[in-house]
């Protein structure tokens, strides 16, 4: 797939040189003459970046950026300023209005394809987290836009990369002023610290003595606990053929020496804002896959995770010629408890029987809320004899121990009635399993509760 350029210029003859640069390396390229016109475009999420020039007539390109960072709608659209004014002084103003990159006319094609390259690949990654993302808002995990849009990006944690002294000494202070720094002059250590450090952001000088620090760069994408931290490179401007290899190989931004104060600061909260959008993005996913499948009084796993899969369970039995039993559990005159000492006091019983289960239960068991008081319990490897077992030892474990109630106040004593059974068949439909441990609970509430009843098929 390839991405959809937006290119933005008053100058119809700029548009046209862009455009055609663009179009050769096969990016799609859409284009507006104003920033109202690009806003409009970019409102209807129709381009995956856009290529902003400063200076236009009514709305500049700063005030464009600045509105389209400022809506949860656009936020994530990646902005490279394209700028005739190319003062330390006009990049940090592009930055703080919130601007991704810059490009300084004339531009260069290397550069320009470099830049448009790297930044395609990191919105591929947080589109395909934003898709998952939009899910989870459907089943209520809040979206992370807001809290991005109100990221400073101050307070990161950055690891410095640099084994010059004159050099480190001067960036070191100069970060030291926002974030938490900790400066590595001795490269071979750099990759496991930034493995060990939980960094936001690791900015490594590309100049290194003793090492390649491009190398570094490309350990550091590809090791697990680095992957996902930001890299900025800093490099002797000669050095600039190798600032472009570094974005290929995964280098998110760069500057040249000398470095400029206020650029590196805007550079680095820059790096650290997009760092701490993409992690959220990611807890979004993964709270809303935990959500999904997750009973929220109990934490233990829900009914449609269960039947999900206990299909599966039953189906690796079947496969390896092994035993599966099931228990249905159900407490005893639930009802009553809600009744005599309040619906909270219900609750707490609930989450501390959950806790007497997970204790009696191995790992690979699978224990779920079936319903509001009533459990099942999937014991893969287990027969009906040993399944007998368990279901006692757990009954003993919720009766020999009265439960505390309003937040320890009260004890009151609370039973379960189980009823058991397992796979009898190849291939036999898990609705029969669940059906007969649930013939077998009833025959325990009727002979009086509080007691354990097997269900041989
Ligand atoms: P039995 O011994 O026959 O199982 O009687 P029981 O009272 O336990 O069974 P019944 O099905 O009549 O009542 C279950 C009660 O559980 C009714 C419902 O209000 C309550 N309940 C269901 N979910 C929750 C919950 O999440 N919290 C609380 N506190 N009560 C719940
Ligand atoms: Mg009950
Ligand atoms: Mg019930």
């Amino acid at each position: 797939m390839s991405a959809r350029v937006l290119v933005v210029d008053d100058v119809p003859a700029n548009v046209k040189l862009l455009e055609a640069r663009l179009s050769a390396e096969y990016f799609d390229v859409l284009t507006a003459a104003n920033g109202a016109e690009a806003l409009q475009i970019c409102q209807r999420a129709e381009c995956d970046m856009i290529l902003l020039d400063v200076m236009m007539p009514d709305m500049d390109g700063f005030e464009v950026c600045r509105r389209l960072k400022s809506n949860p709608a656009t936020h994530f659209i990646p902005v490279v300023m394209v700028t005739a004014l190319d003062s330390p002084a006009d990049r940090v103003r592009g930055l703080e209005a919130g601007a991704d990159d810059f490009l300084t006319k004339p531009v260069s094609d290397l550069v320009l394809i470099a830049r448009v390259r790297s930044l395609t690949r990191l919105k591929m990654m947080t589109d395909e987290l934003r898709m998952r993302a939009i899910t989870s808002l459907e089943i209520g995990v809040q979206a992370p836009e807001r809290s991005a849009i109100n990221n400073t990006g101050k307070g990161g944690r950055i690891l410095l990369v640099d084994d010059r002294p004159s050099s480190h000494e001067r960036l070191a202070p100069i970060l030291a002023a926002e974030h938490g720094v900790d400066v590595e002059p001795n490269p071979a250590e750099a990759l496991f610290r930034a493995a060990e450090g939980n960094y936001d952001l690791l900015i490594v000088s590309l100049d290194l003595d003793s090492f390649d620090g491009l190398r570094l760069c490309s350990q550091a994408r590809s090791l697990e606990r680095t992957r996902h931290v930001p890299i900025l490179a800093i490099a002797d401007a000669e050095n600039n053929p190798r600032l472009l290899r570094g974005l290929e190989i995964g280098v998110n931004d760069y500057l040249p020496r000398p470095v400029d104060k206020n650029e590196l600061l805007a550079r680095a909260r820059t790096q650290i804002k997009k760092r701490r959008y993409a992690d959220d993005l990611r807890d979004n996913v993964q709270n809303s896959i935990e959500m999904a499948i997750t009973d929220a009084l109990t934490g233990l796993n829900n009914r449609r995770y269960m039947e999900s899969h206990l299909a599966t369970l039953a189906e690796q039995a079947s496969a390896r010629g092994k035993p599966l039993a099931l228990m249905m559990l159900d407490i005893d005159y639930f009802k009553s408890i809600n009744d005599n000492y309040g619906h909270d006091a219900g609750d707490d019983v609930l989450r501390e029987f959950a806790v007497r289960v997970r204790k009696s239960i191995r790992g690979i068991d699978l224990a779920c809320r079936y319903g509001g008081e009533e459990f099942v319990i999937v014991m893969p490897e287990t027969d009906l004899h040993v399944a007998g077992m368990v279901a006692e030892r757990l009954r003993r474990a919720i009766a020999g121990e009265p439960f505390a109630i309003h937040k320890g106040a009260e004890r009151i004593e609370v039973t379960i009635s189980i009823g058991i059974s397992t796979l009898e068949k190849k291939g036999e439909a898990v609705a029969d399993v669940l059906k007969r441990a649930d013939i077998a609970l009833y025959r325990a509430k009727h002979d009086g509760r509080n007691r354990v009843v097997s269900h041989a098929a």
